[in-house]
């Protein structure tokens, strides 16, 4: 549709693992357009970009332009694996997929033991046991707290 805007995501690792020091995507041209509703664009406050961080050390950066009408999408080396990164943006406005839990048919299952849920958008999975023991005190945290 000749309405909607060509958004370019562009991906650079800022921060690298300390196992080697060096991204071996450094120097890739790590592009994808994507064409949004003006409202959309407006709602996500492009040009923009964002940071997402694994915890260990590592680190991705997305960054988001409008490409002007007569703009040709630059030479691309695809996105790295990482479009993900840009689908969770686009539907959440970050990076990081703000998991929807439901049960896992896999539940019981060989390596599966006990109830799992995954995420129905980014298909990681969890032991519900696990997940709520992290959502509340410990019996010894709370044991503690009264004393
Ligand atoms: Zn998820």
């Amino acid at each position: 549709m000749a309405n909607r805007a060509r958004i370019l995501f562009r991906l650079n690792m800022p921060n690298v693992g300390s196992h080697n020091g060096r991204w071996s995507g450094e120097g890739r041209n790590y592009i994808i357009v994507r064409s949004l509703p003006p409202k959309q664009v407006e709602e996500l406050g492009i040009p923009k970009s964002w940071h997402y961080s694994w915890g260990d050390g590592w680190g991705a950066g997305v960054s988001a332009r409008v490409m002007k009408p007569g703009d040709r999408k630059p030479k691309s080396d695809g996105f790295c694996g990482y479009e993900w990164m840009v689908d969770n943006i686009l539907r959440w406005g970050t990076p990081y997929c703000q998991h929807q839990w439901q049960p896992d048919a896999n539940s019981g299952k060989p390596g599966y033991e006990g109830q799992w849920e995954r995420c129905i958008f980014c298909q990681t999975s969890r032991r519900i046991k696990e997940a709520e023991a992290a959502a509340r005190p410990t019996e010894g945290q709370q044991a503690g707290k009264g004393e």
